[in-house]
């Protein structure tokens, strides 16, 4: 490989398309999809400048420059994306969402346009192939979490909260559950999801989609869902009160109901709870875990040493929109590593932290609806390992750089 740059393989392939071909631009778009899945990106953005449409990728959590079109291909590149996805073409001025078809792509692809200044931008969610098993073994979880989160998914009863900021991969998580959850019982545990959307199929669950314009949102669904006889229920996302209160119901009541939630620390997910008017009683009894996890990319281990800064983005792709002639490459000068694309990173891991409610400490703070920074300490006295202390393990440890983990987490004391 002559170019190890994340965008090597996209490059050499473009290079291969022919500009006289009627099918150019449907050819890049093909090219875009196949080469970022290739590239493991979990996003790909198309955005339109006064000069370029440049294309980046978010790869392991980061966004990287790839590319930049011919301002002339801008519209064209759009338009083709709009075609495969069901949008309307000659709707440029409103916001559009839609999915690829499946003939164009053989995994969920998701396209969404915002009209700009200098154009429509097209962001493009790639979601994971469905045969991408993932168990709770593969994740990366620190040992002490993996291993009570084992015990805790046996339980019958009681809400299993995984929280974190978006894009913390709270939901691979949660289906990683779902799926030891369904090899632990054998099929002898009746388990049900109530999702918006649904990401992923998962064999041995019936999985439900919530209609919100129906009147079918968590909340009332979740009501309905028990009169299903569940044993085991997924909700998607806790967003509002309604649904907390209804979860946190079902769990009173004999289910086992896991749960995503957005917080920044264990100990703010049981503040933010309690500030939607959880009753603190109805946390204490209905609250069996709290895990809170930051994804971190790991070093590569061909290369070693991630570089010690990313070059500032826009800058970058400034740069390749000047002079830029029908493409040009974003590429990262200096070392070249095939294994990472030149990024000194390979993959991600978890990092996370356990709050356990039985903690006499913590359950005396759930009802004295003590604040966050009070219970993080409490909870950190009795034990917990926190996301920081975590965070220098792994660093110690080689897994990752300090400068990964004061991108993800702002600062390690
Ligand atoms: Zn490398």
């Amino acid at each position: 490989m002559s170019h190890a740059s994340i965008s090597s393989s996209f490059v050499t392939a473009f290079g291969k398309l022919s500009a006289n071909s009627d099918d150019y631009v449907p050819d890049i778009v093909r090219l875009i999809l196949s080469e970022a899945r290739k590239g493991r990106a979990s996003d790909v953005h198309l955005v339109p400048s006064e000069s370029a449409l440049m294309m980046q990728w978010r790869v392991d959590g980061v966004l990287h420059a790839v590319a930049g079109f011919d301002r002339e291909l801008a519209t064209r590149i759009i338009a083709r994306l709009k075609v495969i996805s069901g949008l309307l073409t000659y709707r440029t001025d409103v916001p559009q969402e839609g999915r690829v078809a499946r003939e164009y792509s053989p995994t969920e692809v998701r396209v969404t346009t915002f009209p700009t200044l200098h154009g429509e931008k097209a962001a493009i969610r790639m979601f994971a192939e469905n045969d991408q098993l993932q168990r709770l073994g593969q994740l990366g979880l620190p040992d002490t979490v993996r291993s009570r989160l084992l015990e805790h998914l046996g339980a019958t009863a009681g809400v299993i909260l995984l929280t974190g900021p978006s894009g913390s991969g709270k939901t691979t998580t949660v289906y990683a559950c779902l799926r030891e959850i369904i090899a632990q019982s054998g099929g002898s545990r009746c388990i049900m999801t109530l999702e918006d959307p649904i990401e992923v199929a998962v064999d041995g669950a019936t999985q439900s989609q919530v209609r919100p314009s129906a009147g079918f949102d968590l909340a009332t669904g979740l009501r309905s869902l028990m009169r299903q006889d569940p044993d085991v229920i997924l909700v998607g996302e806790i967003r509002d009160p309604q649904t907390a209160e209804a979860a946190f119901q079902a769990a009173l009541t004999g289910h086992l109901v896991l749960t995503t939630f957005h917080a920044g620390s264990a100990a703010e997910a049981l503040t933010r709870l309690l500030d939607m008017q959880i009753e603190p009683y109805l946390l204490r009894s209905g609250l069996r875990s709290v895990i809170c996890q930051r994804l971190l990319r790991r070093r590569c281990e061909h290369c070693g040493s991630p570089p010690r800064t990313e070059p500032g983005l826009n800058e970058k792709c400034e740069k390749v929109a000047e002079g830029s002639d029908k493409f040009r490459l974003a590429e990262t000068p200096g070392s070249t590593c095939g294994h990472c694309g030149s990024t000194g990173y390979s993959g991600r891991m978890v990092l996370a932290e356990m709050l356990d409610p039985d903690l006499p400490e913590i359950a005396r703070g759930i009802l004295q609806r003590t604040d966050a920074r009070q219970l993080a300490t409490l909870a950190e006295s009795a034990g917990m390992e926190t996301l920081q202390q975590a965070a220098g393990k792994a660093i110690a440890a080689g897994l990752t750089s300090h400068e990964e983990v004061l991108r993800v987490l702002g600062s390690l004391k």
